[in-house]
């Protein structure tokens, strides 16, 4: 029903998505709500130059109806790194995500980029198309807690808060008037969910609340536009997870050997299938408080042992 191709494109009823094929690590989804003489802008991208031509792309309908708020879904930097881009707007998050915002800065992916030796070149196997010298940490001047319900040059837009899920402050946007939903990283499609911070029960209660809207089109927040099929998808894989993982932890397996023993079957055909590393360590830790995660560089080498790139 919808392309997905790099651009813009109309959804229904002056709702537009910004879709970054193929929606690997860092092409994440954007979103554009237009109202009588005033925006709503879900999301900035990961670097100046990708939030630059975003913007351009957008300029036929902003030049008549300016973005006057920008929502992030979540800290992760593929979602708010372009922030100072639209600076002159109101800046909106869950007030986790605004702390979390602090914890991972572009100076410090910066600096992993640019880092000698294997950290470096790990790091560059997954973040080195993208550019992040120069990006100043701009985070949301408005927060709120559970939900927000804001007007938009005269239209009803819905920010829920789900997590802690895939990290700990994710919002999803829904407008009742277009049934159109953003989901931010609740959703990933034709790629593996990775879920930072968990529990997987949230993830999948998030799931179950994102189907209930009813909604017609859903815009995750990597992959192809989708629907309530799509959601259902993600939520069987985290529950396909959350029991293997589970079965393992109680028989005492290690959290990366779980990880390598869990026949992903269809799963395994997304991309990105090696998240099943991180996912499985959260599931371990959030049933069990004293299970110690590895630190994010061994993550990032676990994920890419598994899918062999290493
Ligand atoms: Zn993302």
């Amino acid at each position: 029903m919808f392309n997905y191709q790099l651009g813009v494109q109309e959804l229904v009823e002056n709702c537009f998505a910004y879709l970054q094929p193929s929606g690997g690590w860092g092409y994440s989804n954007a979103g554009l709500v237009v109202g009588d003489g005033q925006s709503l802008l879900v999301d900035t991208l990961f670097d100046l130059k990708l939030t630059d031509a975003m913007l351009m792309a957008m300029h036929p309908m902003t030049s008549s109806a300016p973005i006057s708020t920008v929502i992030n879904t979540h800290a992760n930097g593929d979602h708010c790194y372009g922030n100072e881009r639209v600076a002159y707007a109101e800046i909106i998050s869950s007030t986790s995500a605004a702390e979390e915002m602090h914890q991972v800065p572009p100076a410090l992916l910066a600096t992993l980029n640019a880092a000698p030796g294997e950290v470096g070149d790990l790091f560059r196997s997954f973040f080195g198309d993208f550019d992040f010298a120069g990006i100043t940490l701009t985070p949301p001047n408005r927060t709120f807690d559970g939900r927000l319900d804001i007007t938009i040059g005269g239209r009803s837009v819905e920010l829920i808060e789900v997590g802690p899920a895939h990290t700990n402050g994710d919002v999803i946007v829904h407008v009742p008037d277009a049934k159109t939903v953003y989901t931010g990283d609740i959703l990933f499609i034709n790629g593996t969910p990775i879920v930072w911070a968990g529990p997987l029960e949230n993830w999948i209660a998030a799931c179950d609340l994102i189907i209930a809207l009813g909604a017609d089109v859903v815009v995750p927040g990597h992959g192809p536009i989708t629907n309530n099929a799509g959601v259902a998808e993600v939520r069987d894989y985290l529950a396909f997870v959350l029991r293997e993982a589970s079965a393992r932890q109680d028989a005492g397996m290690d959290a990366f050997d779980a990880a390598r023993d869990i026949a992903l079957d269809a799963f395994g055909t997304w991309g990105e299938f090696g998240r099943i590393s991180v996912n499985v360590d959260t599931v371990y830790r959030s049933r069990n408080p004293l299970h110690k995660s590895p630190d994010v560089v061994e993550q990032f080498r676990r994920m890419a042992a598994i899918e062999g790139a290493h």
